[in-house]
């Protein structure tokens, strides 16, 4: 079993909806994910978020969630509760349903990078590959080929998120590679027992049984019982197998 290393709290504020930015409609499907950058130098989450609900009802742009240097803030559900729809990629463009085969509307999540000012934009980005990897993970996407930027997406109209990337001296494919490795970093193996519980078995049970097949073992050779020896040899190792599968329950080196 695996499970993702939670390493950044994902705050829910969520907007206010039905509203024209959150429309309060089920996302169809999660298929890719849209980078973003807020365009906007020096606002942080916080600040992005409170104007998209101040000016909900103003025009229906939005996004799921906004990364700064200190925050992951999701604004429309999508890690944080049952995904909804943000309207984040104008439905005109054609290029997301010729890539993915569907609007990203409709089947992807959009996260926006906040940079600049006084934002530390390293912090950010961590956060922000991080947001990426653990998307990917919930939704069962390939970080290599299921993440877009804007730019890709409606390129006469859109730079995100190149705008943040370029300041840290990244491409687009950098920012992939480094949701790539960050994906699989925070891979984790899911042991299902303590390692403690399995060394007591181990001590208390396995280990005594060993040394007890072995001495059984050593008499019948030195008495010519050599069936006998030959069994006593098959128990004694098969402590070691059960010890080993132990350690391999409990995420411990084998020996
Ligand atoms: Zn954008």
């Amino acid at each position: 079993m695996t499970s993702f290393k939670m390493k950044y709290p994902i705050t829910p504020r969520y907007l206010t909806g039905p509203s024209k930015r959150r429309p309060s409609l089920p996302l169809d499907c999660c298929r890719f994910m849209v980078a973003h950058d807020t365009g906007n130098p020096g606002s942080t989450a916080a600040a992005n978020v409170s104007y998209y609900e101040r000016s909900r009802n103003d025009m229906s742009s939005s996004a799921h969630v906004f990364v700064d240097d200190k925050e992951i803030i999701e604004c429309i559900p999508f890690l944080t509760g049952p995904a909804e729809k943000a309207y984040h990629v104008i439905y005109d463009v054609k290029t997301d349903n010729a890539r993915y085969g569907a609007d990203a509307n409709d089947a992807a999540g959009g996260a926006e990078l906040c940079y600049g000012g006084k934002i530390d934009n390293q912090e950010a980005y961590k956060r922000y590959v991080w947001v990426m990897a653990y998307s990917c993970y919930r939704y069962g996407l390939n970080p290599a080929t299921d993440i877009t930027g804007h730019y890709i997406l409606d390129p006469a109209r859109r730079t995100d998120p190149q705008n943040a990337l370029r300041l840290l001296g990244k491409t687009f494919t950098d920012f992939v590679a480094d949701v790539v490795k960050e994906y699989s970093e925070c891979l984790e193996e899911e042991y299902t027992m303590r390692p403690e519980d399995a060394n007591d078995i181990i001590k208390t049970f396995l280990s005594p049984a060993w040394f007890n097949f072995d001495a059984q073992m050593k008499q019948a050779l030195k008495d010519g019982r050599y069936d006998n020896a030959k069994q006593c040899l098959q128990y004694r190792d098969h402590q070691k197998f059960l010890a080993n599968e132990l350690r391999k329950a409990s995420g411990q080196p084998v020996e």
